[in-house]
């Protein structure tokens, strides 16, 4: 039987108990990459905390089946149906195909990926494979009387629908209805919220990548991708959709409402948002021109995994503010967290008690809203519990499922024994000293205390002759 997980449901404005459409079986969709250009760690963070959902489900026991769409067409550089398509602008940029941009940051996507620990989906499709699949369900919405044909192109009829902003408020509606001022003009459209699901020649005739339609020649609009390759994959129920918050309008709105008319049927129960990594100058984001990524970390000499635990100190319904100095704190935290673990030593047998309480711990924490801080929290009281190292290993081990922290990277690494070998002799010496302090002031009662504190650490110290000796025990 899984155990109970909740989280914020964008579309009912709440957090919620998850309960899959088929038991035991979760059906997950996360938007992916516009391959023109690197991913920036504000993107990442939108796929480090996915990816903390998908753990969390099947720490809990659940069966996920995750996709992930490569959106290598059809995404403008606004998020109006106007402006350039971002694979055009990305090829003209470094002289090369839309097809060689497309697998080149595909790669680095996800080689950054597995960098910070992120597992590739269960499914990946680029939407260039799928496309009798989107010029289908252009076909299905027409003939449904949902989408009508304009000035070449084809447009979803947001008047069709009894309720189209379903992301917002009754009050956020009133305001938005038929408002949208930041898309420019377009005349072809019946209704200023309606959205292009087909794009024909006669709008952008220097597009590269065009496909024949019944519409004539051309490529599907980026909504309509993630529709798409989702039900391909999915099937006409969905339980998780997955994304940052600047997709809740209008493509995650537009993705229900092209989807919903096609299927005749409500499609996906839960919407999980990231809320959005921001710098002093505000969201990161691509088209800013300088963004950070991975390699730029790596080159200043971060650990990729330090940036991971940085974002898992905070909650992924707060933006996340940047700057190298709390990355530097996360950095410490993060090495001193692997140092502890590098000391526990792998002797008698796991406490079975201890095991179940804390991961009682861990698990009511990560599942409660994805309260990853508090989950680390787990993590930290942990280690300081009066319960054997073996135990503490193994409970490491099992929240590391979820963590993905590589927790256990400096255990029985020669440098790191050595390392920690020399801060213990200095620690011990330092001890010693302080203990001979205490003798000369005949404070034998601070003398005792320091021999127990040794002791405690493993430690026995001796009084010889010769001066004080000390040993492991
Ligand atoms: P894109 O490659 O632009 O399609 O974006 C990929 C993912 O990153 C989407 O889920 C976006 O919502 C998300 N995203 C974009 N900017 C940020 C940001 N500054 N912080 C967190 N997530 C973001
Ligand atoms: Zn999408």
């Amino acid at each position: 039987m899984e155990k109970q997980v909740s989280f914020y449901n964008t579309l009912n404005r709440k957090i919620e108990t998850f309960v899959p459409n088929e038991d035991g079986k979760v059906n997950m969709y996360t938007c992916g990459p516009t391959v023109y250009h690197f991913a920036h760690i504000g993107n990442l963070r939108s796929y480090i905390m996915e990816d903390v959902l998908e753990k969390t489900l099947r720490y809990a026991g659940y069966d996920v089946k995750r996709v992930m769409n490569i959106t290598d067409v059809g995404h403008l550089s606004s998020d109006a149906d106007t402006g350039e398509d971002k694979m055009l602008k990305g090829a003209k940029r470094e002289h090369k195909s839309v097809m060689e941009i497309a697998k080149y940051y595909t790669d680095a996507f996800f080689s950054d990926c597995s960098k910070l620990n992120i597992k590739t989906p269960d499914v990946v499709e680029p939407a260039t494979n799928c496309i009798d699949e989107f010029i289908e369900m252009v076909s299905v919405l027409i003939e449904k009387g949902f989408a009508y044909i304009a000035g070449g192109n084809i447009y979803f009829d947001t008047s069709k629908l009894d309720d189209y902003y379903v992301f917002s408020s009754q009050n956020e509606k009133e305001l938005m209805v038929g408002v949208r001022d930041d898309v420019e003009e377009d005349t072809n459209k019946r209704n200023k919220s309606d959205f292009v699901l087909w794009f024909t020649k006669s709008k952008f005739d220097n597009q590269e990548l065009k496909w024949d339609s019944p519409w004539g020649v051309g490529y599907p609009g980026w909504h309509l991708e993630c529709t798409g390759i989702s039900i391909k994959h999915l099937g006409e129920y969905m339980d998780i959709h997955c994304g940052g918050v600047d997709n809740i309008f209008p493509h995650h709105t537009n993705e229900i409402a092209q989807s919903e008319a096609y299927l005749g049927h409500k499609w996906c129960n839960y919407w999980f948002h990231v809320h959005h990594l921001n710098d002093k100058a505000g969201k990161m984001s691509k088209s800013k021109g300088e963004f950070l990524t991975v390699s730029l970390l790596e080159e200043k000499g971060y650990n990729p995994l330090a940036y991971r635990m940085f974002c898992l100190q905070s909650h992924y319904r707060k933006p996340l503010e940047f700057s190298f100095e709390n990355l530097d704190n996360a950095v410490n935290a993060y090495d001193k967290l692997l140092k502890t673990v590098a000391k526990l030593k792998e002797d008698g047998e796991v406490n079975k008690e201890v095991f179940a309480e804390y991961k009682e711990k861990f698990e009511s924490a990560i599942s409660n809203d994805l309260n990853t801080s508090m989950a680390i929290t787990v993590v930290y009281d942990m280690l300081k519990a009066d319960v054997n190292d073996v135990t503490k290993l193994a409970l490491i081990k099992n929240f590391d499922e979820v963590l993905s922290l590589d927790l256990m990277a400096l255990c029985n690494k020669d440098e790191i024994i050595e390392e920690l070998d020399a801060e213990l002799v200095s620690f011990v010496e330092s001890k010693i000293e302080e203990r001979k302090a205490a003798k000369k002031d005949k404070n034998f009662q601070r003398a005792d205390e320091i021999r127990n504190e040794l002791l405690e650490k493993g430690i026995i110290i001796e009084d010889t002759r010769e001066g004080v000796k000390w040993k492991k025990a």
